[in-house]
C-alpha cells in the first residue's frame, strides 16, 4: 500500500454525552501530529456532538452503518445524505455484527458501499469468516465471495474503498488471528483488488479483532496490514493513542 495507514475505532452501541466528551478529549489531549490517518466511527445519535467536538481535530468522524437507499419511507434508517449534514467522512459497512443480527447480505452492503461512495463517504468493507468457516477451510472463499461483491461498484472505482478482514471469531472475543494469519488472508484480499484495478496499492485494507496495545505493533507491521478497525481498545483512550502511535 502507498499512503498512510489508517486507524478507526469502531465505538459499537457505546457512548454517552459524558463518555464521548471524556474519551475524545483523552484522545486529543495525547495525540500530536499522527502518523496514520485517525477516525473514530460513533454511534449515529452522537454524529453531532462528534462532530462539534472534532472540530480542530486531525480525527476524522465515521458513522457505524448507512442505507442502502437513497431517502423515502424507510423508518429507521439513516441515509448516506444525513451523515454528510455531519461531516462524514467515513462509515463502516458489511459488520459482521449486522449480517449476523440484521441478516445483512453481500448485496446490500454493496448497495451501501455505493450509496456512501455516491455522497463522497469512503466506504469501510468489513470481511471476515466465522470460527466453522475457518475449521471447514472456507475462509479464502468466504473473503472473496463478500470482495467480490463491492468489487464492481457502478461508476465508481474499487481503489476508493477500505476493506477491513474482520476474522468474526476474533471480535470482542479477546481472541486475535496471529499477525501471520492475518497476513495470509490480507495477501489474498491484496491479489483480488489487483486484479481488479490498477490503483490495488491504494486500497487499505484493515485488520479487525481484538486488536490491542499489546499485540497492534507486530500486526501493523505485517506487509499488507495497511491499518486497524478497532472496537473494545478504542473506548480506552491510552490504549487507543498506543495502537495509533504503532501505525507509521
Ligand atoms: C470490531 O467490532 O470491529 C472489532 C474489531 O472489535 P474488537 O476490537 O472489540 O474485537
Amino acid at each position: 500500500m502507498t499512503g498512510r495507514k489508517l486507524i478507526a475505532g469502531n465505538w459499537k452501541m457505546n457512548g454517552s454525552l459524558n463518555a464521548n466528551l471524556a474519551l475524545l478529549k483523552g484522545i486529543q489531549s495525547g495525540l500530536q501530529a499522527p502518523a496514520c490517518d485517525v477516525a473514530v466511527c460513533v454511534p449515529a445519535s452522537y454524529l453531532a456532538q462528534c462532530q462539534a467536538l472534532l472540530a480542530s481535530s486531525p480525527i476524522e468522524l465515521g458513522a457505524q452503518d448507512v442505507s442502502q437507499h437513497e431517502a423515502g419511507a424507510y423508518t429507521g434508517e439513516i441515509s448516506a445524505v444525513m451523515l454528510k449534514d455531519f461531516g462524514v467522512r467515513y462509515v463502516i459497512v458489511g459488520h459482521s455484527e449486522r449480517r449476523q443480527y440484521h441478516a445483512e447480505s453481500d448485496n446490500q452492503v454493496a448497495a451501501k458501499a455505493q450509496r456512501a461512495l455516491a455522497n463522497g463517504i469512503t466506504p469501510i468493507v468489513c470481511v471476515g469468516e466465522s470460527l466453522s468457516e475457518r475449521e471447514s477451510g472456507l475462509t479464502e472463499e468466504v473473503v472473496k465471495r463478500q470482495l467480490a461483491a463491492v468489487i464492481h461498484l457502478n461508476g465508481h472505482c474499487i481503489s476508493e474503498i477500505v476493506v477491513a478482514y474482520e476474522p468474526v471469531w476474533a471480535i470482542g472475543t479477546g481472541k486475535t488471528a496471529s499477525p501471520e494469519m492475518a497476513q495470509q488472508v490480507h495477501a489474498v484480499l491484496r491479489a483480488q483488488l489487483k486484479a481488479a484495478t490498477p490503483h490495488s496499492d491504494r486500497v487499505r485494507i484493515l485488520y479487525g479483532g481484538s486488536m490491542n496495545a499489546g499485540n497492534a505493533a507486530e500486526l501493523l507491521a505485517q506487509q499488507d496490514i495497511d491499518g486497524g478497525l478497532i472496537g473494545g481498545a478504542s473506548l480506552k483512550p491510552q490504549d487507543f493513542l498506543t495502537i495509533i502511535a504503532a501505525a507509521h
